[in-house]
């Protein structure tokens, strides 16, 4: 039933679970912390 599926995150490597049209899985990103890491912004 759930049409949520599974990435694994690009910063920490944690799987994660998001709906295919979400930005998370755009971006295959767990978090905004981890998704700012990912771009090398810190
Ligand atoms: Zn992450």
């Amino acid at each position: 039933m759930s049409e949520f599926e599974t990435y694994t995150c690009d910063s920490c490597t944690e799987e994660f679970s998001a709906h295919p049209s979400s930005n998370a899985a755009a971006n295959t990103y767990c978090s905004p912390a981890c998704e700012t890491d990912g771009k090398g912004l810190r």
